[in-house]
């Protein structure tokens, strides 16, 4: 395991039971509080693709993502649950263990032929994933990769990614 994988696994904490029974969460406020972790991270996506933009996912893909630009010398663009966008946007729908999720995206954030990488903190089914990828793609922009900080594998979510790179800092 290489000495970024440990630290990563060391600085996100496992919460029982939340936000409701039988989940494990994953909180990644122990990693953004280390200077150097965080540093190690931000540094690390920033260095996996050439893009235009980034892609970062509500709420805690802004916190990855923001910096990941900044370092890259690429673009933000946030997506955002319904409602949330001020300007025109797009929007797709994916279900939920229970009942269903919109997402948006301002119609003229992303152009054409434009390069992205995705970034969220966690992986789990990979609805969410999914859905943004197919936002992005409705831009004609093109979906270079998804990065996440951690993956639950157990979840399956990689399977739900067709076509498009999924590049996870740890894998659980
Ligand atoms: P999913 O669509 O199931 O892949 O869920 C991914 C989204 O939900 C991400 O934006 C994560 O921040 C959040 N999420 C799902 N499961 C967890 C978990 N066990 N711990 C922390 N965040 C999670």
């Amino acid at each position: 395991m290489s000495e970024l994988n440990s630290l990563i696994l060391e600085r996100i904490r496992d919460v029982p039971d939340y936000p409701k029974q039988g989940i494990q969460f994953k909180d990644i406020t122990p990693l953004l509080a280390d200077p150097v972790a965080m540093a190690a991270v931000v540094d690390e996506l920033a260095g996996l693709y050439q893009v235009d933009k980034i892609v970062g996912i509500e709420a805690r893909g802004f916190i990855l993502a923001a910096p990941v630009a900044y370092r890259a010398g690429a673009g933000f663009v946030p997506v955002r649950k319904k409602g949330k966008l001020p300007a025109e946007t797009l929007e797709e729908s994916y279900d939920l263990e229970y009942g269903s999720a919109t997402i948006e995206v301002h119609r003229d954030a992303l152009a054409p032929g434009e390069r992205v990488l995705v970034i969220d903190d966690v992986l789990a089914t990979g609805g969410t994933a999914a859905a943004t990828v197919e936002l992005v793609r409705r831009t004609g922009a093109e979906v270079v990769a998804v990065a996440v900080l951690m993956e639950l594998a157990f979840l399956g979510g990689r399977e739900r990614l067709t076509g498009v790179p999924l590049h996870s800092l740890v894998i659980v």
